[in-house]
């Protein structure tokens, strides 16, 4: 008869061995673990596209949201691009252009909080991952609104990693410069200044997408002493989008 530890090892190694289907590329089978700058997490990246659980969440919402969307007529703007999600877009809209404050190759070099462009530019604007390292937040959300026809949709995702948002006392440079770690209660900021905004969240899609975060935060930790300890080892992820 098997052993308990037997037992054991067999269920941890079938649970390492789980499929997931990639969203972005398609691929069927495991995803690997990543370790990220706040920690190792488990069925996070695809093997064969690089994405991780954000991005395959966000393709998700992309998808779903563009269903309803005459996206051959419309102006995109595309902040810090992300290679995969440069083709997509640049596939999907008429026009599509890029800006990153100092990302080479992009097409405008561009602070979000003071932006060169004429109000009502663009009709779709998508930066994930971006407001986290911006000092003004709320600045860069009125900045993306005025840029927006009305109208206009802007996808705005960042890590949420708390339960409420902590503004740091300056870039932290134990997580890539960050000015804050924002919280569930991030959201309602972008009520502060959008017309109305929609919040898609992992839960909301198809668990063999694998679009959670596995990471452990019930313990302080030394690499991001400003970050406080929260409840679970299994996270949602968030894909707010804004409407102008
Ligand atoms: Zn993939």
């Amino acid at each position: 008869m098997e052993s308990t530890i037997g037992k054991l090892f067999r269920k941890s190694l079938s649970l390492a061995k789980r499929k997931f289907r990639c969203p972005v590329c398609g691929y069927l089978g495991p995803f690997e673990g990543f370790c990220g700058s706040s920690g190792f997490r488990k069925h996070a990246r695809c093997k064969v596209c690089s994405s991780l659980e954000r991005h395959r969440l966000q393709i998700l919402v992309l998808r779903e949201l563009m269903k309803q969307l005459d996206t051959a007529t419309m102006k995109m703007l595309h902040f810090a691009p992300e290679k995969m999600f440069s083709e997509f877009f640049s596939a999907q809209f008429g026009d599509y252009e890029t800006a990153d404050l100092s990302m080479e190759g992009v097409d405008y070099k561009v602070d979000l909080q003071c932006m060169p462009f004429a109000d009502s530019s663009y009709d779709f604007v998508f930066a994930s991952h971006v407001l986290e390292h911006i000092p003004d937040d709320i600045e860069a959300m009125k900045e993306i609104y005025r840029i927006l026809r009305p109208g206009g949709i802007a996808v705005l995702p960042v890590p949420i990693v708390a339960v409420e948002t902590v503004e740091y006392p300056e870039p932290n440079p134990e997580e890539e410069y960050h000015c804050r770690a924002p919280g569930v209660d991030y959201m309602e900021r972008f009520s502060q200044v959008f017309r109305e905004v929609k919040v898609f969240s992992s839960d909301m899609f198809d668990d063999k997408y694998q679009l959670y975060v596995y990471e452990d935060r019930t313990r302080s930790r030394e690499h991001v002493p400003l970050r406080p300890v929260m409840s679970g080892r299994k996270h949602k992820d968030f894909v707010p989008v804004c409407f102008a």
